[in-house]
C-alpha cells in the first residue's frame, strides 16, 4: 500500500491549477494521469486556435506569452508542460485510475494500473477528480455510427481533400471543422438538428461560415435528424421526409460528456437530466465527503458552461476547503 496525502486524478489545465493551489497552501499532491499532461489539448485539432486570449488560460500565476492574442494548441502544450516542470508538480503519467473507494477508517483507496500493467493501490486523505469530458464522445445512437469512416474527433483537414464530408452538429467544433475542411478542398455538408445556431457558437467564426454557405461552398441543412449511416451515405430526416446525402466520411461533432460511471462507482451522485455531479459550489466537494471535483467535469453534459477560463479557479476553493477542514482537526 502506497501512502499519499492528496491525489489529483487528471493533469489537464484545471487539474494542474488545482495542484498549484494546493502547493501554494503547503500540500504536495500526487497527480495520476492516464496519458500525459494536457492530453485533451494534445487531442484537439492540430491547428486549433483557442477562443480565449492566453492570459485567460494562465494557471498558478505563471505568465503565458503568446505570439497572437489567442494562442494556438501547440503554444498551450508548451505552456502547460513548462508550468508542470517549473512548479515540480509530482505527476505519475501513463497511470490510469481504475477505482476509488472509501477506506475502512479514514480516507480513500485509489487503485491504478500502469502502462506496464502493474496494479497499484494508494491510500490517501483526499481525492480530487479532474478527468474532464473529452474521452467520451456523445453518440448519436444511429445505425452505422461505428463504421470506420465515422469520426468523433477532427484532427486535420488534409485527408479529406476532394471528398464528400458530412458534419453532424451545430456548435464550435462543427463550424470550425467545416471551415477547415472547405479550405482544404473537401465538399462539406453540415447537418444540424436545430433551426439556427445558438449563442454558444463564437460570433467571430460565423461570418466566414455564412458567407461560404451563401456561395454554395458549404451545404447547410438545419432541422436535420440523422437516421442512419452507410458506407457511402448519411440518411437524415427533415420536414417529415428522409433524404440521402453522399458521404465518404462523417464527422460527428456531437460533443462529449464526463465518465458518469467512473464517478458513480466512487459514490458521487449525478443529476439525471444534466449529468452534473452533486457538489458544493463553494468548496467543490461532492456528496462524498473528502472527494472534490475540478474543471469541466463539474458542468456535466453541458460543454459550454465551464472552460479553462473559469475552471482554473476551482483549485483555490478546494485548497481553502481542505485547509479549513484540517485546521479544524478533520483529516479527510
Ligand atoms: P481535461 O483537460 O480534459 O483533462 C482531463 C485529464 O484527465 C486528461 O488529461 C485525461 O487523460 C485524464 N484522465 C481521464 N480519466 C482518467 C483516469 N481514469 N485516470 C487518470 N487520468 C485520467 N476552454 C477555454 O477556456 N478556452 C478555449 O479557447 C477553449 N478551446 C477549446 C477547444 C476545443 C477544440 C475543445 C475540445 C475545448 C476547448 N476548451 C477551451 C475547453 C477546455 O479546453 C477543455 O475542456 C480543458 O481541457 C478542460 O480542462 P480539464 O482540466 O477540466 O480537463
Ligand atoms: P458541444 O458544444 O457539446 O456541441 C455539440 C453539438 O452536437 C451541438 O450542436 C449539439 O446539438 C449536437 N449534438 C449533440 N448530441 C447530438 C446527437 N445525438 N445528434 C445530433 N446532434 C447532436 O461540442 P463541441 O462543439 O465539440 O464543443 C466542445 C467544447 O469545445 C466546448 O466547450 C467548445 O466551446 C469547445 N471548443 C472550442 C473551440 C475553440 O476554442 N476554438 C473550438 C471547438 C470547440 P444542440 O446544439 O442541439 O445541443
Amino acid at each position: 500500500m502506497l501512502e499519499e496525502d492528496i491525489i489529483v486524478i487528471g493533469a489537464g489545465p484545471c487539474g494542474l491549477s488545482t495542484g498549484l493551489a494546493l502547493q501554494e497552501n503547503g500540500y504536495e499532491p500526487l497527480f495520476i494521469e492516464k496519458n500525459n499532461v494536457a492530453h485533451s489539448i494534445y487531442r484537439y485539432p492540430s491547428h486549433q486556435t483557442f477562443f480565449s486570449s492566453s492570459d485567460k488560460l494562465e494557471i498558478g500565476g505563471y505568465p503565458f506569452p503568446s505570439i497572437e492574442r489567442k494562442p494556438k494548441r501547440h503554444e498551450a502544450l508548451v505552456y502547460y508542460r513548462k508550468v508542470a516542470e517549473r512548479s515540480k508538480l509530482r505527476i505519475h503519467s501513463y497511470e490510469t485510475v481504475k477505482k476509488v473507494s472509501k477506506a475502512e477508517t479514514n480516507g480513500f483507496y485509489v487503485v491504478t494500473s500502469t502502462a506496464h500493467d502493474e496494479e497499484k493501490t494508494y491510500h490517501c486523505k483526499n481525492v480530487i477528480v479532474a478527468t474532464g469530458y473529452y474521452d467520451n464522445p456523445n453518440m448519436m445512437g444511429v445505425e452505422g455510427e461505428n463504421l470506420p469512416h465515422v469520426f468523433h474527433y477532427f484532427k486535420e483537414a488534409h485527408p479529406f481533400f476532394q471528398k464528400n464530408v458530412t458534419i453532424v452538429g451545430g456548435k464550435n467544433s462543427a463550424v470550425d471543422a467545416a471551415l477547415a475542411l472547405e479550405q482544404a478542398g473537401a465538399h462539406v455538408t453540415v447537418l444540424y438538428r436545430k433551426s439556427e445556431f445558438s449563442s454558444a457558437v463564437k460570433p467571430w467564426i460565423l461570418p466566414d461560415f455564412y458567407s461560404l454557405v451563401r456561395q454554395n461552398k458549404i451545404r447547410m441543412v438545419y432541422e436535420a435528424h440523422v437516421e442512419k449511416i452507410t458506407s457511402s451515405a448519411v440518411y437524415y430526416r427533415t420536414e417529415g421526409k428522409t433524404y440521402q446525402q453522399e458521404a465518404d466520411f462523417v464527422l460527428a461533432m456531437t460533443g462529449y460528456h464526463p465518465d458518469h460511471a467512473f464517478l458513480r462507482k466512487m459514490g458521487v451522485q449525478m443529476e439525471e437530466d444534466t449529468g452534473r455531479p452533486v457538489f458544493s459550489e463553494e468548496t467543490m466537494e461532492t456528496n462524498v465527503e473528502g472527494i472534490y471535483i475540478a474543471g469541466v467535469i463539474a458542468a456535466g453534459n453541458n460543454a459550454n458552461e465551464i472552460f479553462i477560463e473559469n475552471g482554473r479557479f476551482h483549485g483555490e476553493r478546494i485548497a481553502n476547503a481542505i485547509k479549513k477542514r484540517r485546521e479544524n482537526g478533520v483529516q479527510s
